[in-house]
């Protein structure tokens, strides 16, 4: 008898256990937001990126609580819900990131944070570096866009990122004094504003999922473009 319960209560209590550790987990995971502290944009690798970007996206609260100047100059807007593919929940408007001027009427929350993030770690410190200068301005070619994904065939009947605010375009840079950096122009050739180019590209796999340049296709020989959805990528 006491062999016998030996050989079914220890699997048995080891099962229990299991099971309330994946509870306690479970419940953990879902919490997060209570138990992490709100992301702070100041910090150029915080823990659980990924994720913390993520859970921006569902709570106006916590989107208002991190936003904040002098990282970004964002406003709340109003949610335009998901019609044909197409809205927004929880955007901004933006004018400043990391103190360059970016005007952009609707970007997504997780989006508006990780261009924000990119701005101050990587694009600053690579124009400082590369051109001696730091960046005053963001030209764009757009966020929302009610439309498919552009320049790929076999995509072709899927929405863009863009149709949900959830993506950006980024054409080119204006530096203090007025120097122009553009990635049509810039992108080929191994000149400082090339290379900061090409650094700046790659430093934005660190924030956003998904990131393409000219190297990828035609389509984006003129710009950059980031996004937070579901495909992860860095061409
Ligand atoms: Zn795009």
């Amino acid at each position: 008898m006491r062999s016998g319960w030996r050989r079914i209560g220890l699997p048995l209590l080891l099962f229990a256990l299991g099971a309330a550790l994946a509870v306690f987990a479970l419940r953990q995971a879902r919490d997060g937001v209570r138990l992490l502290p709100p992301l702070e944009l100041t910090e150029p690798a915080p823990w659980f990126l990924d994720w913390r970007l993520a859970r921006l996206d569902r709570s106006r609260a916590l989107c208002d609580e991190v936003l904040r100047p002098p990282s970004i100059v964002a406003t709340s807007i109003a949610d335009r819900p998901l019609q044909n593919g197409c809205g927004w929940l929880n955007a901004v408007r933006t004018t400043e990131v990391a103190g360059a001027r970016l005007s952009l009427a609707v970007l997504g929350c997780s989006m508006a944070a990780a261009t924000a993030l990119w701005m101050m770690h990587v694009v600053q410190p690579a124009a400082e570096r590369h051109l001696g200068a730091r960046v005053t301005a963001l030209r764009h070619l757009g966020s929302y866009s009610c439309r498919n994904i552009a320049g790929s065939t076999w995509l072709g009947d899927m929405r863009s990122e863009h149709a949900t605010a959830n993506a950006v375009d980024i054409a080119g840079f204006t530096l203090a004094g007025g120097r122009q950096v553009s990635v049509l122009r810039h992108w080929p050739g191994d000149t400082a504003e090339a290379r900061f180019l090409r650094e700046v590209h790659a430093g934005a796999c660190r924030y956003f999922r998904l990131v393409l340049g000219p190297d990828y296709n035609a389509a984006h020989r003129d710009h950059f473009h980031f996004d937070r959805g579901t495909f992860t990528t860095c061409r």
